[in-house]
C-alpha cells in the first residue's frame, strides 16, 4: 500500500488508490466472486468486493469470505444468476451458490436505517424473538443462530435484524408475510458512499473495483489500516446505540490483527457495554463461536476482560473470569493452547472448544457436585445469566466432556480410572481436554489420556472394562502337620 496516503478531506469525495498504488491481486480473489464480480460488471452495473475481504487482501492475509457490493436490485441480480438464492425478510441479499457449498453474499448498497426504521426493526426483532421462544418451547430445543455455528458470515447489522432465512421471500420476490406480522416496508437502497458509512469499522468499509482495479476508501480505512489501528464510523456513541455488537466487534478485529483501538472507539465502551445483554442471544452466540475458533481467542477474551465485557454476555461465567485474575491467566493458558492448535490447521469440535472456554468456571463448581454432575453444570450454567444462548446441544457436549475429564484428572492422582467410560460418546473429546489440561498440548495420539496415564502408572488401559472373576471360596486347608 502506498504510505502516503492522502486523508479524505471531510470525508466527502473518497480516497482512490489505483491499481498500481496497491498490492491487491485478482489471483487472491476467489475464482468465483471474481466470476460474480465481472458478471455484474459486464451488464453495466457496479461491482465492488466489499467489507472484510478488500482489508484482509490489503494486509496480507487470506480473507475469510467474499462479499460483493452491486447497486443492482435483488432482483436484477437473481437475473443475472441462476444460481441466486435471495435471502432475508426484506429480500436485501443474493446468496449465489457455487460447489462445495461455497456462497457468494452480494448485497446491494445501502443506507443507514433512520432512527424510524430502526424501531421498527427491533420491533420485529423482539416479535421474532419471542415467536421462536414459543416455537422453542413446543420443541423442546433452544433458538439456534440461523446460520448454524460458524455458517456463511452473514452482512449482518441493525437493519437487517433477523439475519438471512433463506426462502423468506414468496415465488414472485414479495417479502413472505408471517403469521401475525405486519407487512414489512421496502428496504432503504443507497449509493456506495452510503454504503460505506452504514458499516462498523473504518477498516471494514473499503471497497475493490473491479472495473478499474482501484481500492476506494470513503471513511479513512487506508489511514487506520496503515496506523494500525481500528476506529468505529461516525461517531462511537451513535454507533454502539444502533448496534452494541459492534462493541464486541471492535475487540475482535483489534485482537485478531493486533490493532490498537482509537481512543473515542474505546472510551465510549463503558457507556454502551450493558446494552449486549439486551442482544438477541442466538446472535452473541454467533459471534461467540467466530471468536473461540478465530486463532486468536486468547487476545479477544483478555480484551473483552479489560473492557468488561465478558461479564455482560457470559453472565456469571464472564463476571467470575473478570474478577479472578487466577480463572483468568488458566482461561487465557487453555485459549493459548486452542488457538496454538487451530493456527496450524486443527479444527477441535465445539465440545472440546466450550468444554476449554468454560473449565476454569467448572473446575471449582465440579470440586463441590454429588449425584447428576452433567446436570448440575448444565443447569448452573443456564442458571447464570449468559446472554449468548448457547444451543443446547453445544452445552450439554461440553459438561459432558468436562464432567468425563474432571474424572480423568483424580484418575491421574489415585489411579482409579474408569475405563468404561471410553464406551462413552464423548470420551475422544474429554481425553483431549483433559490432555490440555494436564500436558498443555492436544497430543498427537487418538487418546492422549490413556498416553499420560500409561507414563504415570506405566499400564496401557484396555479398550473394555476390566472384567473381575469372582474367587472361588478356598477349600478348608487340612491343619499343618505336627513337627
Ligand atoms: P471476518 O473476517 O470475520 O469475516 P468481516 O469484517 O468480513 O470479518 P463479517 O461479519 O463477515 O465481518 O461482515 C462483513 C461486513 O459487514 C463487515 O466488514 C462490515 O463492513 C459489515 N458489518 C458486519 N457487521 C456489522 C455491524 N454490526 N454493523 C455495521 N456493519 C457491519
Ligand atoms: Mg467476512
Amino acid at each position: 500500500m502506498d504510505p502516503e496516503i492522502p486523508s479524505p478531506a471531510g470525508f466527502e469525495a473518497p480516497v482512490i488508490l489505483d491499481r498500481g498504488r496497491h498490492h491487491i491481486s485478482r489471483r487472491d480473489i476467489d475464482p468465483d466472486c471474481l466470476k460474480v464480480l465481472y458478471r455484474l460488471s459486464g451488464h453495466g452495473y457496479t461491482a465492488y468486493l466489499v467489507g472484510g475481504a478488500v482489508r484482509d487482501l490489503l494486509l496480507g492475509r487470506r480473507p475469510a469470505d467474499f462479499d460483493v457490493g452491486t447497486n443492482a436490485h435483488p432482483n436484477q441480480i437473481k437475473k443475472l444468476f441462476r444460481n441466486a438464492f435471495l435471502v432475508g425478510r426484506r429480500f436485501r441479499l443474493a446468496h449465489v451458490r457455487f460447489q462445495e457449498g461455497k456462497t457468494i453474499e452480494v448485497s446491494t448498497f445501502r443506507r443507514k436505517p433512520t432512527e424510524e426504521e430502526l424501531a421498527a426493526e427491533r420491533e420485529e426483532e423482539a416479535a421474532k424473538a419471542a415467536e421462536e421462544a414459543l416455537e422453542g418451547e413446543a420443541d423442546g430445543e433452544e433458538a439456534q443462530p440461523e446460520d448454524g455455528p460458524g455458517g456463511a458470515a452473514a452482512d449482518r447489522m441493525p437493519g437487517d435484524a433477523p439475519g438471512p432465512v433463506e426462502g423468506a421471500v414468496d415465488g414472485r420476490g414479495a417479502p413472505r408475510r408471517r403469521r401475525g406480522r405486519p407487512p414489512l416496508k421496502p428496504i432503504a437502497y443507497g449509493t456506495p458512499r452510503e454504503d460505506a458509512f452504514r458499516r462498523d469499522l473504518t477498516i471494514n468499509a473499503l471497497f475493490y473495483d473491479i472495473a478499474t482495479y482501484a481500492v476506494i476508501d470513503y471513511v479513512g480505512g487506508l489511514e487506520d489500516l496503515e496506523a494500525r489501528r481500528v476506529r468505529i464510523i461516525g461517531d462511537p456513541d451513535t454507533s454502539y446505540t444502533e448496534d452494541a455488537v459492534r462493541i464486541w466487534r471492535v475487540l475482535r478485529h483489534a485482537a485478531r490483527l493486533g490493532f490498537a483501538i482509537e481512543e473515542r472507539t474505546a472510551e465510549a465502551i463503558p457507556r454502551h457495554r450493558d446494552r449486549l445483554a439486551a442482544c438477541p442471544g442466538a446472535r452473541l452466540f454467533e459471534e461467540l463461536n467466530k471468536d473461540i475458533k478465530s486463532g486468536a481467542a486468547r487476545a479477544f477474551f483478555r480484551s473483552a476482560r479489560v473492557h468488561g465485557v465478558l461479564s455482560r454476555v457470559l453472565g456469571e461465567v464472564g463476571d467470575l473470569y473478570e474478577r479472578s485474575d487466577d480463572r483468568m491467566d488458566k482461561l487465557t493458558t487453555l485459549l493459548g493452547v486452542l488457538d496454538a492448535s487451530i493456527s496450524s490447521g486443527g479444527s477441535p469440535p465445539p465440545a472440546v472448544m466450550y468444554g476449554l472456554l468454560l473449565w476454569p468456571w467448572a473446575e471449582t463448581l465440579l470440586a463441590g457436585v454429588q449425584g447428576d454432575r452433567p446436570k448440575a453444570l448444565y443447569d448452573a450454567f443456564r442458571a447464570s445469566g449468559s446472554a449468548a444462548t448457547v444451543p443446547k446441544t453445544v452445552l450439554l457436549e461440553a459438561v459432558h466432556t468436562l464432567v468425563i475429564a474432571d474424572h480423568m484428572l483424580r484418575a491421574l492422582s489415585d489411579g482409579r480410572m474408569r475405563w468404561a467410560l471410553k464406551e462413552r460418546p464423548l470420551y475422544p473429546e474429554a481425553s483431549r481436554v483433559a490432555s490440555v489440561l494436564v500436558d498443555g498440548t492436544f497430543g498427537a495420539c487418538e487418546d492422549p489420556f490413556s498416553e499420560i496415564y500409561r507414563r504415570r502408572f506405566g499400564t496401557r488401559p484396555r479398550a473394555k472394562p476390566h472384567k473381575y472373576r469372582r474367587r472361588r471360596k478356598k477349600a478348608p486347608q487340612p491343619p499343618p502337620p505336627a513337627a
